[in-house]
């Protein structure tokens, strides 16, 4: 028997679990495919939320339409899936003398203050913290705990019949002009969330991908007893009951799953200049973020072919940028609005004319739509 719904989603990471919540919000059926076996980002990643770009002092990228939307979207999340997934809180950066000086110049300067305190060195007393000149204070920031989100909300999609825990494959695909099928599904458009890997889907070989590898380790650390995330050369992010996470490393070669000795020590050495409190190991993880060539997220139909969309690209600030552009990808979907903005558009990719882009030029493109 043919099952027929609005939207078929690949990918259940932090991508594909907020656009199918927003397809939910506007009464669409959704069914997604998630391969259990594929690694995910999102169980990798800190979730840590910071409004400020520390090197130049300023906003971060839309974050004042950003950041209403996130904490709206987090707190339906938390009241739909009856979890505690948001956690605002502050966040402490390190500053170097100069870096005081810069800090209360740009948070006038750049219009910060509704995100971070302008003045430096507040009432902040840890004896067990090293000390360094002075520090500022991100007031709007916090983490999400987007392992419980994404577990949360696998449990959801599958009472609601809407999960297959299967790996998808192209080959079962055919692009009709009015619709799209799979096996034994119909669907109205089909929409790739799948984080890293989607640099191997044939349909988007002409996009510009530029992933970087990450690690971070989660230790404990009794006595520590800090409520806020630090910020230094690496961040140190209170996860509950005396755990730490410490992180990230970035590389953009060996871009792989696998932990390494060598970001291991590069983060124990980064932390050790934080405290002198000797920490206990407990974990270690490796990803990889999903990144376009100029960092923005990508999403939008393919300009080819609009039964086929994206939405990629949320490893850098994805935690506080994917509910903005969830919503605003869910409601061109349907029909609402058909704004996307420009600098996220996968139509950015296709400047040129089709003929003599890239991904056809290769031929991919065109076998990816051979069903056509
Ligand atoms: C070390 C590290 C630290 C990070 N820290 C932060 C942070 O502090 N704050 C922040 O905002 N962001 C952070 N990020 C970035 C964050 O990981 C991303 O923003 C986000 O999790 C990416 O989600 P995604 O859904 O695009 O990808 P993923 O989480 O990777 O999900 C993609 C999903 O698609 C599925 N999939 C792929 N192909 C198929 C297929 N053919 N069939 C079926 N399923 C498929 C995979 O199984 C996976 O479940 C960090 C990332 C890393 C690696």
């Amino acid at each position: 028997m043919t099952m027929n719904v609005d939207f078929i989603l690949v990918g259940q990471g932090l991508a594909g679990t907020l656009l199918a919540s927003e397809l939910f919000r506007q009464n669409k059926t959704v069914l997604v495919f998630d391969d259990p076996a594929a690694p995910k980002a999102s169980l990798v990643a800190a979730g840590i939320i910071n409004p400020v770009v520390f090197r130049r002092m300023t906003k971060s990228w839309l974050v004042d339409d950003a950041f209403p939307q996130m904490e709206k979207t987090y707190h339906q999340l938390e009241d739909l899936l009856e979890e505690e997934l948001y956690y605002p809180g502050r966040m402490l950066k390190f500053l170097s003398e100069e870096g005081a000086v810069f800090w209360k110049k740009k948070a006038f300067a750049n219009q910060i203050e509704t995100y971070i305190d302008a003045e430096t060195n507040l009432n902040f007393r840890n004896s067990n913290i090293t000390n360094h000149y002075s520090f500022g204070c991100v007031n709007k920031s916090g983490r999400l705990d987007l392992q419980k989100l994404i577990s949360a909300s696998s449990e959801f999609l599958t009472q609601q019949n809407s999960l297959r825990k299967v790996k998808f494959d192209f080959e079962e695909l055919s692009i009709k002009a009015d619709l799209v099928s799979y096996e034994d599904i119909t669907a109205e458009k089909i929409i790739f969330c799948e984080g890293p890997s989607a640099d191997r889907n044939p349909y988007f070989q002409n996009l510009k991908f530029k992933h970087s590898k990450g690690e971070i380790i989660e230790l404990k650390i009794l006595e520590l007893n800090m409520n806020e995330i630090i910020s230094d050369e690496v961040f140190v992010m209170p996860a509950g009951n005396d755990r730490y996470k410490v992180g990230a490393t970035y590389t953009w070669d060996a871009l792989n799953w696998e932990t390494t000795d060598s970001a291991r020590e590069e983060l124990l050495a980064k932390f050790k200049k934080i405290t002198q409190l000797i920490p206990e190991m407990i974990s270690q993880k490796a990803g990889i973020r999903p990144t376009m060539h100029d960092r923005k997220p990508v999403i939008g139909v393919h300009p080819e072919c609009p039964r086929i969309g994206i939405f990629n690209g949320l490893g850098s600030k994805g935690v506080l940028l994917g509910p903005y552009f969830a919503r605003q990808l869910a409601d061109y979907l349907v029909g609402i609005s058909d704004f996307i903005h420009p600098e996220a558009d996968i139509k950015r990719y296709f400047k040129s004319s089709p003929s003599s882009d890239q991904g056809a030029k290769k031929g991919i493109l065109r076998s990816g739509f051979e069903k056509l």
